[in-house]
């Protein structure tokens, strides 16, 4: 083992960088050198790989996006779009790859793998939907912007009696919406694991201001319909004195937080090691606070992210 290849894939999240940090600095303390591969599975196999110097890390903790850069290459899914990644990683020499992003990603990852290529996923999305792990780096960092936002929307809700639906980001998993929502006393959080009642929504909101509270926050994953779409649905039920918002790509940028960046660290020295013992085909994670590794066959194959809904039982009973 003497070369590590990086490349971060699907969308960006806030530690993307301090993850690439951590795994190139890990590498080379080792006495490994670390390759960059920009453009996630495009860059790779269209060759475009720099190796990465200890000072090209400086500073980059504490920055938003992926300084290799992300795609989207479909393409990947094809086994001769594979097999050319593969020549591709070894003209320049490279042993093992961490592929840093989405589930979609690791797809990426257990494909070479398949072939033969050791690649170990390492979890960098905002969505925090992926198995093997219970929080993906970037995610706290989107629930911080979406919490953010929500305190702004909930000043000025209630300075003029309205009813916020904002729309957070989240298509499969509503783990988002759940932590901002629980966090921002949010009256309602609408997520796709959990069947909705539109009705009952619309009746807290009669009753709330029936009891004196004219202002309401309704928090909606984008997996279970858009926020204006939910909007012209609750509007059916009277003049609840409704706005729609959606957050969009703004819960993906930004400075990532303390625990991300910590996350990133942990999880990118602990990948390096895994490669330094010869084991990989691994996805890395963290459960119960201790680094874990599962098969990432396996773990794409048998297991799926478990969202933890209870947040939105307690909410419901902290907000009755
Ligand atoms: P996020 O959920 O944050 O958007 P992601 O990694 O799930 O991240 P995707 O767009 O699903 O994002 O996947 C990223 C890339 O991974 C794809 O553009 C493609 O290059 C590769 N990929 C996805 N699925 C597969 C697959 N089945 N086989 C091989 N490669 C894949």
């Amino acid at each position: 083992m003497k070369r590590i290849g990086i490349l971060t894939s699907g969308g960006d999240a806030a530690g993307m960088n301090a993850s690439v940090r951590a795994i190139a600095r890990s590498a080379i303390s080792a006495g490994l050198e670390a390759y960059g591969i920009n453009y996630g599975f495009a860059g790779l196999v269209a060759g475009d790989i720099h190796k990465l110097e200890s000072i090209d890390m400086d500073g980059i903790i504490s920055r938003g996006g992926t300084i290799l850069y992300s795609a989207r290459f479909p393409e990947f899914a094809e086994e001769k779009t594979q097999l050319k990644g593969i020549e591709q990683l070894k003209k320049f020499g490279i042993d093992a790859l961490v592929v840093i992003g989405g589930d979609g990603s690791y797809h990426g990852a257990e494909r070479l793998t398949q072939h033969g290529f050791n690649s170990i996923g390492m979890p960098g999305t905002i969505d925090n939907d992926i198995p093997g792990t219970d929080f993906t780096v970037g995610f706290d960092t989107a629930v911080s912007v979406a919490l953010d936002a929500l305190d702004r929307v909930n000043d000025t809700a209630t300075s003029h009696q309205r009813t916020f639906i904002v729309e957070l980001m989240g298509r499969g998993a509503g783990d988002i919406a759940l932590w901002a929502g629980v966090a921002a006393d949010a009256d309602a959080i609408v997520i796709p694991e959990r069947e909705y009642d539109i009705e009952a929504i619309a009746e807290k909101i009669k009753q709330n201001r029936k009891n004196g509270k004219d202002h309401n926050l309704i928090v909606l994953a984008e997996g279970v319909m858009s926020a204006a779409e939910f909007k012209e649905k609750l509007d059916k039920f009277g003049t609840l004195h409704t706005r729609a918002i959606t957050l969009g790509h703004i819960q993906r940028g930004g400075s990532p937080t303390a625990r991300d960046r910590v996350l990133a660290s942990r999880f990118g020295d602990f990948a390096v090691k895994l490669l330094l013992e010869g084991k990989g085909g691994l996805a890395i994670g963290i459960r119960d606070n201790k680094l874990v590794a599962s098969d990432i066959i396996d773990t794409l194959e048998n297991h799926k992210h478990i969202t933890d809904v209870s947040l939105q039982d307690l909410n419901d009973r902290l907000r009755f």
